[in-house]
C-alpha cells in the first residue's frame, strides 16, 4: 500500500503550534500528549536503527514509533484487528445508524464536561430509542 501524499502528523507538524497557541488552554493533557505523539512518530526525534539487506546491501533508516493509541500510522493494524473481532460479535439481524446532535451552545460545554455531557446524552438517547 502507498504511503498517504498527506499524513495527520504532516498536518500537526505544520500547523500544531499554531493550534496550541489558540486553542491549548483548552486541550486535555492526553490530547496534547497524543498530538506530540503524532507529530513525533517516526521521526529521528524517536531514534531508530539502520537495517540492511544481506543480499544487496541496500540500507534504509527505520525510525521508532510512538505506540500512542490515537496514532493513525501505529494504529492501523490494532484498527485491523479490533473491526474483525467486532464482527464476531455481531447478531444476525438487520442494523440501524442513529445519529443525535446537540445545538452548537451544548457542543461547546460537551467539550469542556466529555464526561458529564456525553452521559447525559446516551441516557437521554437511550431512553429514547428503548421507550
Ligand atoms: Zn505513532
Amino acid at each position: 500500500m502507498d504511503r498517504p501524499k498527506l499524513e495527520v502528523a504532516d498536518i500537526f507538524r505544520r500547523y500544531g503550534g499554531e493550534y496550541r497557541e489558540k486553542h491549548g488552554a483548552s486541550m486535555s493533557a492526553a490530547e496534547r500528549r497524543a498530538m506530540s505523539a503524532i507529530e513525533l512518530c517516526r521521526t529521528s526525534a524517536l531514534g531508530g536503527q539502520i537495517e540492511q539487506c544481506d543480499q544487496c546491501g541496500h540500507r534504509c533508516i527505520c525510525y521508532q514509533s510512538c505506540r500512542n493509541r490515537h496514532c493513525p500510522k501505529c494504529q492501523s493494524l490494532a484498527r485491523a484487528k479490533w473491526i474483525e473481532d467486532r464482527r464476531h460479535e455481531l447478531l444476525n439481524c438487520e442494523y440501524y445508524h442513529v445519529v443525535f446532535t446537540v445545538p452548537d451552545k451544548i457542543a461547546a460545554l460537551a467539550y469542556q464536561n466529555k464526561e458529564v455531557v456525553y452521559n447525559i446524552l446516551f441516557q437521554a438517547t437511550a431512553e429514547t430509542v428503548f421507550v
